[in-house]
C-alpha cells in the first residue's frame, strides 16, 4: 500500500492549481452574484484536458487515472465547487454514460467532440415529481417507424441550457418497471426539445442548472443509447462512478473552505493575539484537517477500485456520504472562525457555505447514500 502520490499527479495537481487560481479565483464572486455559466473558460479547460480527463486517447480524451479525475476535480472545487459541478457533470455523467455504453458509431460522434471539449454534455434523471425514487419518472419514449418520440421534463438538469448533448432516461415499456427504462442521445436544437426554467440557486450558481421539456421529440433509432430496457441500471453504474465525482468535490471544496479559515485565523486579532492561538479555533481546524483527510482518502479508495474493473457501489457511496457531510461541517466552521466577516461576501467563507449544501443533495442524497449503504451490507 502505498499512499504517495505519483510525480505525475503532484504536477497535475499543481497545473490544475495554477489554472483555477489565475483563470477562475478572480472572477469567483462576479460569476457567483450574476448566476453567470463561464462558457469562455471551455477551451481553456480543453486544452488542459478537462472537459475528456478519464477517456481514451483516441475518443479524444487526456487519459487520466480515476484518481487524477479525482485531483482534477478537487482543485477546482478549493477555487470555485461551481465550475467543479460542472466539469464532473459534463465528465462524470453525460459523457461517461456514452463511454460506458454507447457503440464505436455513438462514442465517434458524440463521445469525441465532448472530450475535446468541442461541446457540452448534459444528463437528464431527475423530474419534478421523481428525484431519489429516480424510477418513478413520468418520461416516455415511443417508437414511431425509425425513430423514437420523446414527451416529458426533467428537472434540475445541470447544462439543461447550455448542453449541446443530452442524454435522457425515458420509460419504454412502463410495465417493465425498471428494466421498462432506456437511456437515448439527444442533440439540443433538436426539433421538440426546448430548456424550460433556469433555477435561481443558493449555491453553485455559475453552474448552469435548468428544466428541459420534451415534447413529440423524435430522435432517430440510432440514439438509444445501450440497449432497450438498460437504461436504469445503466444509470445506477454511471451513478457509481459519478458519486466518485461528487465525494472529490466536497474534498476540494472543504480543503478551499480550510485553507480559508486558516489563513484568516492566522490574521485575525482578538483579546491581544491572533485567535488561531486560542484552543476552541484550534480544535475546530484540527478536526477539520482530519476530517479532509480521511474523506479524501475514502475518496481515492472509491477511484482506486474503479481503476481496476472492480464494482464500487459500497465504497462510491461511503466517499460520497462522509465527504460530502463533513464538507458541510467544514464550511459550517469556517464560517463560524470568520465571524461576522463569515457572513458577508467580502470573503470566500459565505460562498464554500452555500456551496457545499449541494454536495448532500445532487447525484443522491445522503439519506439515499445510508440506503444504498446499508442494502450492500445486509446483502452480503
Ligand atoms: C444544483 C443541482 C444540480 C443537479 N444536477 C442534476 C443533473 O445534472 N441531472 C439529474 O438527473 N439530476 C440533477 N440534480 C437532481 C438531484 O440529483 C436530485 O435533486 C436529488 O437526487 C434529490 O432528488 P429530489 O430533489 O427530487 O428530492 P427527493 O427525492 O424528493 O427527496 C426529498 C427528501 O426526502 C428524502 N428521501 C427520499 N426518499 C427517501 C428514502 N427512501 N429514505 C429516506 N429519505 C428519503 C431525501 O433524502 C430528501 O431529504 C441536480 C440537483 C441540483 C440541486
Amino acid at each position: 500500500m502505498d499512499f504517495r502520490p505519483s510525480e505525475e499527479q503532484v504536477l497535475l495537481r499543481r497545473s490544475v492549481r495554477e489554472f483555477a487560481e489565475t483563470e477562475i479565483r478572480p472572477h469567483v464572486r462576479e460569476w457567483d452574484q450574476e448566476q453567470h455559466f463561464p462558457a469562455e473558460l471551455r477551451t481553456k479547460l480543453a486544452a488542459l484536458g478537462l472537459l475528456g480527463i478519464q477517456f481514451h486517447e483516441k475518443y479524444g480524451g487526456a487519459g487520466m487515472s480515476a484518481i487524477d479525475y479525482c485531483i482534477c476535480i478537487e482543485e477546482l472545487a478549493r477555487v470555485d465547487p461551481a465550475i467543479s459541478l460542472s466539469v464532473a457533470a459534463h465528465n462524470g455523467l453525460c459523457s461517461s454514460h456514452i463511454s460506458l455504453f454507447g457503440n464505436e458509431e455513438q462514442k465517434q460522434k458524440f463521445l469525441v467532440p465532448l472530450a475535446r471539449g468541442e461541446k457540452i454534455g448534459a444528463w437528464g434523471l431527475t423530474e419534478s415529481t421523481s428525484g431519489s425514487d429516480a424510477a418513478g419518472m413520468r418520461t416516455t419514449a415511443a417508437r414511431a417507424g425509425n425513430c423514437w418520440v420523446l414527451n416529458g421534463s426533467k428537472t434540475f438538469t445541470t447544462h439543461g441550457r447550455v448542453g449541446n448533448v443530452m442524454v435522457v432516461m425515458a420509460v419504454t415499456d412502463r410495465a417493465a418497471g425498471t428494466k421498462g427504462i432506456s437511456a437515448f442521445i439527444v442533440e439540443h436544437g433538436t426539433p421538440g426539445m426546448s430548456s424550460g426554467k433556469k433555477e435561481d440557486k443558493l449555491g453553485m450558481r455559475a453552474s448552469d442548472t435548468s428544466e428541459v421539456l420534451f415534447e413529440n421529440c423524435r430522435i432517430p433509432d440510432d440514439q438509444l443509447l445501450g440497449e432497450e430496457g438498460h437504461g436504469f441500471v445503466n444509470t445506477m453504474q454511471v451513478l457509481d462512478a459519478g458519486r466518485i465525482g461528487i465525494a472529490a468535490l466536497a474534498v476540494g471544496l472543504a480543503q478551499g473552505a480550510f485553507e480559508a479559515a486558516l489563513s484568516y485565523a492566522r490574521e485575525r486579532r482578538a483579546f491581544g493575539k491572533p485567535i488561531a492561538g486560542f484552543q476552541a479555533i484550534q480544535w475546530k481546524l484540527a478536526d477539520a484537517a482530519t476530517k479532509i483527510e480521511a474523506a479524501r482518502l475514502l475518496t481515492y479508495q472509491a477511484a482506486y477500485l474503479k481503476e481496476r474493473g472492480r464494482r464500487t457501489t459500497l465504497e462510491s457511496s461511503m466517499a460520497k456520504l462522509y465527504a460530502s457531510e463533513i464538507a458541510v461541517r467544514v464550511a459550517d466552521d469556517c464560517v463560524q472562525i470568520h465571524g461576522g466577516y463569515g457572513f458577508v461576501k467580502d470573503y470566500p467563507a459565505e460562498k464554500y457555505f452555500r456551496d457545499v449544501k449541494l454536495t448532500t443533495i445532487g447525484g443522491g442524497t445522503s439519506e439515499i447514500q445510508r440506503l444504498v449503504i446499508a442494502r450492500q451490507l445486509l446483502s452480503k
